[in-house]
């Protein structure tokens, strides 16, 4: 029996506290029961993260890593990049919304708009991501031609006739370790 009474007092201060924590306002913006952090800043947050790993990768794939400038560069055409797609996304987001509805609810209109920018850097993440390892792989499939054409060719697989690649690749008009920035 006491055990039981035990188990119920932790219950309630369990959702007591639950019931506390929901009622934080929000750290970023000050909304009230946020549970410490809305969603439309929790959006923005990761959509931050998101932004610096497209960066990141956007740098990798083509900027001069020698080159501070360079890399701040690519960061820097990411954030633009994303926020245009952000922006065009909205746009189209408030075509098919309804508009007046959403002005009326200012949060709501908070959380739609960090969801689409956060969509938007998610994409881009993606892409920028596919393309790093596209100039990986081509990097690497470069190399490995340059290996091949100095090592005389005997007892490879496959080998006696003319080696062709076994996935054409685009022509390289890149440089191999650097690539101005516009
Ligand atoms: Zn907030």
């Amino acid at each position: 029996m006491a055990a039981a009474e035990q188990a119920e007092r932790e219950r309630q201060a369990a959702a007591a506290a639950d019931a506390v924590r929901q009622a934080l306002a929000c750290q970023d913006c000050g909304r009230g029961q946020a549970a410490g952090l809305c969603e439309a800043c929790d959006h923005r947050r990761q959509t931050e993260a998101l932004i610096g790993e497209a960066g990141l990768l956007a740098a990798a794939g083509s900027a001069d890593l020698s080159d501070a400038g360079s890399i701040a560069a690519a960061v820097a055409g990411v954030r633009t990049a994303i926020g245009d797609s952000a922006a065009a996304a909205w746009r189209e987001f408030l075509e098919i919304t309804d508009v007046a509805a959403l002005e009326a609810d200012p949060q709501a209109a908070a959380d739609a708009y960090g969801f689409t920018v956060f969509q938007a850097a998610q994409q881009a993440v993606g892409e920028y991501r596919a393309d790093a390892l596209a100039v990986l792989g081509r990097t690497q499939e470069a190399e490995a031609e340059a290996r091949r054409a100095f090592r005389p060719s005997r007892g490879a697989p496959g080998s006696g006739t003319t080696r062709v690649a076994r996935t054409p690749s685009p022509p390289r008009r890149r440089p191999p370790a650097r690539r101005g920035n516009v």
